[in-house]
């Protein structure tokens, strides 16, 4: 397991940790000045300015592209609505590339709208997957499906555990192409009794793409926009990274706090200082 003592080149910020209040040319140069090896984007933010512009200022800053934020859902009411959104996912693969990004970020979306056919939103999910595969293998950047603690299962994403994500990539990719695997985000991981196992299955699988940390706070307010700073919870996370490298993972260590009452509310600089802090002390 890599020690990261004064290593913060091997981490990463998902810049939803910052609450997303500046242009995303601030946030680069603020995770870059930090210290920080990695930044992950948000496509509303990217694709709302000049997409080569903040792909060349994320390069001159020294900062790797631990992955694109995020996939338009899959599952859709109509044929209609399904192409349309892997269109959007295709676009957003090209954008992916043109950032450098390591992996494009897959939430892959939950029940369409009135619908109780849980199934078939599974179905529609696999069907668009593969479809994305092929763009992915187009553009050099892989998918990184993310599966969703499964209180999300109605409206986000109906993957809702490491093992059914690593299921579904070796339906679509049984030769391991290198262009789908999975992100594991401890804050939709932790609970899960499999998950050493999983996580040492996609090791041997060579999914890893993406580790994701934050905490789950025992005494959570909001199931979505109340993640805990690494260290304020309950998640062992040095635990969790030891099997995700014992396991082969050699990327970014990717911090992803959504937290909509306190750290979001916070000066930008100080929550770096303390995410900073975090990864190398409990992390
Ligand atoms: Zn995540």
């Amino acid at each position: 397991m890599r020690n990261l003592q004064g290593r913060l080149d091997l981490c990463s910020v998902n810049t939803a940790t910052l609450g997303h209040r500046e242009p995303l040319s601030v946030t680069i140069d603020r995770i870059a000045a930090a210290g920080f090896g990695g930044i992950a984007p948000w496509r509303h933010k990217v694709e709302n300015a000049n997409v080569a512009e903040l792909a060349r200022q994320i390069r001159a800053a020294g900062l790797n592209v631990t992955g694109y934020c995020r996939s338009t859902y899959l599952p859709a009411a109509s044929r209609t609505q399904f192409a349309a959104n892997i269109d959007a996912n295709k676009a957003a693969l090209r954008d992916a590339a043109t950032l450098g990004a390591r992996c494009f970020v897959m939430v892959v979306g939950g029940l369409p709208e009135g619908s109780r056919d849980l199934d078939g939103a599974r179905a529609q999910v696999i069907e668009g997957i593969g479809e994305l595969l092929e763009t992915a293998r187009d553009c050099g950047v892989p998918l990184a499906l993310e599966p969703l603690h499964p209180m999300y299962a109605a409206d986000r994403a109906v993957i809702n555990t490491l093992a059914h994500a690593l299921d579904i990539c070796a339906e679509l990719d049984p030769g391991r192409t290198g262009f789908l695997g999975v992100a594991v985000d401890v804050y939709h991981c932790w609970w899960d009794p499999a998950l050493r196992a999983s996580i040492a299955r996609a090791g041997q699988e060579a999914r890893l793409l993406a580790f994701h940390v934050c905490d789950w706070l025992r005494d959570t307010r909001d199931l979505l926009l109340d993640r805990g700073m690494m260290g304020d919870g309950v998640v062992d996370l040095a635990g969790m990274r030891g099997n995700v490298e014992r396991a082969g993972y050699n990327g970014l260590i990717e911090v992803e706090i959504f937290s909509k009452e306190n750290w979001w509310r916070r000066d930008p600089g100080e929550v770096l200082r303390i995410c900073a802090d975090r990864l190398q002390t409990v992390c």
